[in-house]
């Protein structure tokens, strides 16, 4: 990042942003917004990070399989300026979710500040998970991040996820240490919604595959040790962007989160948040409060979640929304919008949380924010519709006329 020192302190002029994923296109967007210069270097050669489906898990990647389908419905893990397309189903296809986001790039002409096939550095895959009893265990077992499709899993008896192989499997267990949360993407009437727990503490003895869906490990050695610190099994940063020990807010860490829904809103408020700090419109805290504030959330973590070495990033997705967008000044609010707009104010607060709320107000305000809220409920229902057949035109002929006899039998 290059950047200039003035009276009210450090501004930022140009930014390199590492990565042209979800997160990476989201700070492009927002940097620009901001008016500065933003410089993406991405390894691969194509946009869209883990939802650019690679045949091959490429070292170093993470990776998806053939079937994936997003968890969260389309209207919620919406770009906030950029509502996805109505006939879009509401739980995507991972083709689609990359679709949406060519889509996006396109729209905001992000690709130009991106150069491809550019390394900030090399990137290795740990592969140290360790599992005990598997040095003996006679079928075949591998990380979920290999996992493409459920091929050659027929008939087997499968442990621990892989819900994909449930479709061909003869018998797939889900093993957990602390029981889990089976969220189906489908409610009632077909809505897109969550549910239901399930845990079995019972011993399997038979298994011809095991798949370790144990959690992703992550590492960033492009960036010096000092800032690479921990606080529990999280990185310590700031609000889970920044590191406190920087003379200059210099680095943000942008999509580097885990919220029960969807990545793209946190890591597209996070980016916006960022963009306004680089700028120095906004101002950090202290490195004490910083500290102090990141060893409280941390605490908070480890007491609402079970957090691990594999699962350390877990918050609330709303409130650490709310939490990041009442720094940009974004949060709406809600009595002032009663009063201003009643109709929309009712629709925001009685509504889904679309991300489309946080552009009503504040700087990134968008003009389009109203009518995405108003539309939202359409953009849902459409992909239910059926499909639209072309009109058939009567035939012009002449038809010969057809006579209809009736037989009544007499007695
Ligand atoms: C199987 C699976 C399913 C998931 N399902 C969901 C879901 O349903 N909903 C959801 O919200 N999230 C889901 N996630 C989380 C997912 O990681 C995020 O949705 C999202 O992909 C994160 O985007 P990102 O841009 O931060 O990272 P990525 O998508 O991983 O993109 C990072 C990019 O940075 C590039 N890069 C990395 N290092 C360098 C370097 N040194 N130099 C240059 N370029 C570099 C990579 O090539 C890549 O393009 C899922 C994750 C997995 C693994």
């Amino acid at each position: 990042m290059t950047g200039f020192l003035s009276n009210d302190g450090w501004h930022a002029k140009r930014v390199v942003v590492i990565g042209a994923g979800c997160s990476g296109l989201a700070c492009i967007k927002c940097f620009l917004d901001e008016g500065l210069e933003a410089v993406c270097f991405e390894s691969s050669d194509d946009i869209g990070g883990l939802w650019r489906f690679k045949e091959r898990p490429e070292p170093g990647r993470a990776n998806i399989y053939h079937s994936v389908i997003v968890n969260s419905s389309k209207e919620m893990m919406a770009y906030s300026d950029f509502p996805p397309p109505a006939d879009f189903p509401n739980n995507m296809h991972h083709s689609q979710v990359l679709q949406y986001l060519r889509l996006y790039a396109k729209h905001f002409d992000l690709l130009k500040h991106i150069h491809f096939q550019t390394t900030v550095c090399s990137v290795r895959q740990r592969s140290d998970f360790s599992y005990s009893g598997i040095s003996t265990f006679q079928g075949r077992h591998f990380h979920s991040w290999e996992y493409c499709s459920a091929d050659g899993m027929q008939g087997k008896t499968v442990m621990v996820i892989a819900v994909d192989a449930s479709r061909v499997a003869k018998q797939v267990y889900l093993s957990t240490r602390h029981g889990a949360w089976m969220v189906g993407r489908i409610g009632e009437g077909g809505m897109p919604a969550d549910v239901i727990l399930y845990s079995d503490p019972s011993v399997v003895d038979e298994v011809d595959v095991v798949v370790f869906a144990t959690g992703y490990n992550y590492d960033f050695p492009f960036l010096p040790e000092d800032l690479r610190v921990k606080d529990g099994y999280r990185l310590s940063l700031y609000k889970h962007i920044f590191p406190p020990s920087l003379e200059k807010p210099s680095l943000a860490v942008v999509g580097f989160i885990h919220g029960l829904r969807a990545i793209i809103p946190l890591a597209e408020m996070q980016a916006r948040w960022a963009s306004r700090v680089f700028k120095g419109l906004t101002k950090l805290p202290s490195e004490s409060i910083m500290l102090e504030d990141i060893q409280g959330t941390t605490k908070r973590m480890h007491q609402r979640f079970a957090c691990s070495e594999r699962n350390p990033l877990q918050v609330d997705y709303i409130p650490d929304l709310d939490d990041v967008a009442h720094e940009v000044g974004e949060k709406p609010q809600f009595f002032s919008l009663f009063l201003r707009d009643p109709g929309l104010g009712l629709r925001v607060l009685f509504g889904p949380c679309t991300p489309y709320q946080y552009r009503l107000c504040g700087p990134g305000q968008w003009a389009g924010a109203r009518q995405a809220i108003y539309t939202q409920w359409e953009r849902v229902i459409r992909p239910f519709g059926t499909r639209k057949l072309p009109e058939i035109q009567p035939e012009t002929k002449q038809r010969s006329p057809v006579y209809l006899t009736f037989a009544s039998g007499q007695t």
